[in-house]
C-alpha cells in the first residue's frame, strides 16, 4: 500500500470517530507472533499485545484453527441454550481458578466482567458501598467506573456513580478504616496496571482478605489485566488469596472479546433468573478462541516460560542503569518503567524505531508483551529503549 493510502487510513479513522483515544497515527493491518505491520509495510516488535490481549501473539495457529472450525459450525448461541464448546471452556476455567470459585458468568469485555462482579456483590451482600483504590482502573461503564479512581474518567458522571471510597493502594490501615457494615465489596487489582504498574507487598492481599471477611463484605479481585500474564493463571495465586469474585478478560480470548466473572457457589446460589445477562456473552466463537488459548498456555508451558522471559526483561532494563529511569517494576509479562520525565516522547521514539509499548500514567512506560516473547526479542526492545532514552 502506498504512503498516501496509509496516511489516508489514519485521517479517515480520525474523521469518522469521536476523539476519545490518544491516536498513535499508524494503521496496523497485519500481525504474526510478536510482530505487527502497518499499512506501509513497516514491521513492529509488539510489546503491548493490544493492551494485554494477544497473549499468544498474533495469528496463533491454534486460535486461528479453533476460530475457523467454530465459524463454520456455530457462531452464536444464547446462554438459555447449552453449548458443547462453552461447557468445555467453563470446565477448564473452573479447573484453573482459585479453589472454590466454581461458577462463571461469561461476558464480552473487562468492564462487563467487573460490572457483573459488582452487581453480584450487591445482591449477595445486600449492601451497596464500594471500597476501591486510588490509581485503580476497573473500566468505564457506570458500575465499574464507580470503582475506577481517575478523575478525568469520572468527572462528567460523578453525581450518578455508586458510592465508592478510594484508599491508598497497599495501605492496610486505610482500607480497614474505610470498610464498614455498609460495604458490599472491596475491589482491587492484585497488581495495578493502568495506574502505573504497582506491585503490592506480598502480605497486602492476605491482610485485605482478613479485613473484608471480618466486616462481612466481599472481596472482588480484578484480574482483567493481570490474568495469565504474571507467571500464574491469576496473580492472586502467587500469594494464596482467594477472592469471593474474580473478574478477568483481556488475554482470555487472545484478542477475541470475552469476559469471565468467577464466583463461589454461595454467591451463585443467591442470583436469580433475570438479574443479569447478555446476548453475546458465552458465544461459541469466543469460547472456542478462549479454549484454544488456555490449551496452548498449557501445552507450550507458556505461563512458566513467560515468567522467565519477563524476569529477564526486567533485569535487562534495570541493567541499563539509565539515569532517566527512576524505577522498573512488575511481575511476569506486566512491566512498568518509571521515567524521570514524561513517557510520551519515549513511547513515540520506540514506535518510530519499530517497538510498540504503552503508557501507564504520564511517567510510566508499560510493557505487556505476548507471552511468546523470546529473550532475543526482549534484547532488541531493551537496546531500542536505550537508544531512545539516549
Ligand atoms: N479492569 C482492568 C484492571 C483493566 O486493566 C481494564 C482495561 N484496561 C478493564 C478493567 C476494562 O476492560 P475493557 O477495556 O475490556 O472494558
Amino acid at each position: 500500500m502506498s504512503q498516501t493510502a496509509s496516511a489516508q487510513i489514519v485521517q479517515r479513522d480520525r474523521d469518522l470517530q469521536p476523539p476519545l483515544y490518544a491516536k498513535r497515527d499508524i494503521a496496523l493491518v497485519r500481525g504474526d507472533g510478536a510482530y505487527l505491520w502497518d499499512s506501509d509495510g513497516k514491521q513492529y516488535l509488539d510489546l503491548m499485545s493490544n493492551y494485554g490481549v494477544n497473549i499468544l501473539g498474533h495469528n496463533h495457529p491454534a486460535v486461528t484453527d479453533a476460530l475457523t472450525r467454530q465459524a463454520s459450525t456455530l457462531v452464536s448461541c444464547h446462554q438459555s441454550f447449552a453449548n458443547d464448546v462453552r461447557v468445555e471452556l467453563l470446565e477448564k476455567l473452573v479447573n484453573i481458578a482459585p479453589a472454590g470459585l466454581n461458577h462463571v458468568f461469561l461476558s464480552n469485555s473487562g468492564t462487563e466482567a467487573v460490572e457483573a462482579a459488582l452487581k453480584f456483590a450487591w445482591i449477595s451482600s445486600g449492601r451497596t458501598k464500594i471500597v476501591a483504590a486510588k490509581r485503580g482502573y476497573h473500566g468505564r461503564t457506570m458500575g465499574s467506573l464507580a470503582a475506577t479512581a481517575e478523575k478525568k474518567y469520572r468527572e462528567p458522571f460523578e453525581a450518578e456513580l455508586a458510592q465508592a471510597t478510594h484508599v491508598s493502594y497497599g495501605n492496610v490501615d486505610e482500607l480497614a478504616d474505610a470498610v464498614d457494615d455498609q460495604t458490599a465489596a472491596v475491589v482491587l487489582e492484585p497488581i495495578q496496571g493502568e495506574g502505573g504498574v504497582y506491585v503490592p507487598d506480598d502480605d497486602y492481599l492476605q491482610s485485605v482478605r482478613e479485613i473484608v471477611t471480618a466486616k462481612g463484605a466481599l472481596l472482588i479481585l480484578d484480574e482483567v489485566q493481570t490474568g495469565f500474564r504474571t507467571g500464574a493463571y491469576f496473580a492472586c495465586q502467587h500469594v494464596g488469596v482467594v477472592p469471593d469474585i474474580l473478574a478477568t478478560s483481556k488475554g482470555l480470548g487472545n484478542g477475541v472479546p470475552i469476559g469471565a466473572t468467577f464466583m463461589s457457589a454461595r454467591i451463585a446460589e443467591q442470583l436469580t433468573g433475570g438479574v443479569h445477562g447478555t446476548t453475546f456473552g458465552g458465544n461459541p466463537l469466543a469460547c472456542a478462541a478462549a479454549l484454544a488459548t488456555l490449551t496452548t498456555l498449557d501445552t507450550d508451558n507458556l505461563i512458566d516460560r513467560s515468567a522467565e522471559v519477563g524476569a529477564y526483561l526486567v533485569d535487562q532494563i534495570r541493567g541499563l542503569n539509565h539515569p532517566k529511569i527512576r524505577d522498573v517494576r512488575g511481575k511476569g509479562m506486566m512491566i512498568g518503567v518509571e521515567l524521570k520525565m514524561r513517557a510520551t516522547p519515549a513511547l513515540r521514539g520506540l514506535q518510530e524505531r519499530g517497538v510498540l509499548a504503552l503508557m501507564a500514567g504520564s511517567l510510566v512506560l508499560r510493557f505487556l508483551p505476548p507471552l511468546i516473547l523470546t529473550k532475543e526479542q526482549a534484547d532488541v526492545a531493551v537496546q531500542t529503549l536505550a537508544e531512545v532514552l539516549g
